[in-house]
């Protein structure tokens, strides 16, 4: 049976493909992820893993402290909430932080506050 006479290819040789595709697909998959299974035992490359995950972390977090050295604003630079960093910041108001070189393990900090969360 002709589909498409101009194609000259038939239904039949068309789903045959579609299947061998499949088949193909779910073949490379099987050994990808077995592949990934047996690379994920090795005690050196999960430590490997765990050590480039943590190095992107890092550069991930210097860029955000490089991009943003205000943590209570915005993307638009204005000055928000520091706890639900949404609303806009109406006063500001003391905190204790945890601080090891502080005698008594805390310093008062200044956080933006929005009076209602
Ligand atoms: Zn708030």
């Amino acid at each position: 049976m002709r589909c498409n006479p101009a194609s000259d290819i038939s239904c039949g040789d068309r789903e045959a493909q579609q299947e061998n595709r499949d088949e193909s697909r779910e073949r490379r998959r099987l050994y990808k992820r077995n592949y990934m299974r047996r690379w994920r035992e090795s005690p050196s490359h999960r430590a490997e893993d765990r050590e480039s995950r943590q190095r992107a972390y890092y550069a991930q977090k210097a860029l955000r402290a490089q991009r943003y050295p205000d943590p209570y604003t915005n993307l638009r630079g204005e000055r928000v909430c520091g706890y639900c960093g949404n609303r806009p910041a109406i006063e500001d108001v003391f905190r204790l932080q945890i601080c090891e070189h502080a005698p008594d393990g805390y310093i008062e900090v200044l956080i933006p506050y929005c009076g209602q969360c």
